[in-house]
């Protein structure tokens, strides 16, 4: 666990914006603060799940993480109705408890205006469940910034899948040599790269109560301060 550093400012992150047509954008952990999922998963949800099953919670902590992990990189992993069904609770209902604890990242509207001034295509691709981004979208502002909003269900594909980016190609064509990915999940990052999107940053600081991301081969970002677009 770290804190953000806000008193030092942090270095630009030099990004060729006349070479970028297109931003596609991830939602949760790169313009959404992830302590909101983290929290709903690891601490509401067992907690709901050990009063219904009458669990202890350390025991009900444990089944619930085996059962993520079991999913992971799968589109079940992100499915509302797949662990409604699963748990057998209400998880959508659940989400709208916690909603207040749903937050933008610093400056994420700034950056997303500044996109807009420039005329840049803005494209959301997500791997949330419609659900899920129906919450997000009702407690922030950022859904009054995009051209189009994906969510991999649409497609039964995860971002993980390299595939998915011909797919969302077909829906909003963009030109994945002037398109830039911004996300904080490396596999989705590595699949865009092998579908040949030229452009990949990741978010490293998905949340200031979570530990940041270690970007691997990627380039890095801690705070959109740090990537604000020029022309
Ligand atoms: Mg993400």
């Amino acid at each position: 666990m770290r804190e953000r550093v806000t008193e030092n400012p942090l270095a630009t992150v030099p990004l060729p914006w006349a070479d970028i047509d297109t931003v596609l954008l991830d939602m949760d952990g790169t313009l959404l603060d992830l302590h909101f999922d983290y929290h709903f998963w690891m601490e509401y949800v067992p907690q709901k799940y050990a009063e219904k099953q009458g669990l202890p919670l350390e025991e009900a902590s444990r089944v619930i993480r085996e059962k993520i992990h079991s999913q992971t990189g799968t589109l079940n992993w992100y499915c509302l109705d797949y662990w409604q069904e699963q748990l057998a609770l209400p998880i959508v209902e659940l989400k709208h408890e916690l909603k207040h604890l749903i937050a933008e990242h610093p400056e994420v509207i700034r950056f997303l205006a500044g996109l807009q001034k420039l005329g840049k295509q803005v494209i959301m691709v997500t791997n949330a469940h419609r659900d899920s981004l129906a919450i997000k979208l009702e407690c922030t502002e950022i859904g009054d910034y995009f051209d189009a909003m994906h969510s991999s269900h649409d497609f039964g594909l995860p971002k993980e899948a390299s595939s998915l980016w011909s797919h969302i190609q077909t829906q909003t064509p963009y030109d994945p040599k002037r398109t830039l990915l911004i996300d904080d999940n490396l596999t989705a990052l590595r699949s865009a790269r092998d579908y040949g999107i030229a452009h990949l940053l990741c978010a490293v600081h998905v949340s200031p109560k979570l530990e940041a991301v270690d970007p691997e081969e990627f380039q890095g970002f801690e705070h959109f301060s740090q990537i604000m677009p020029s022309q």
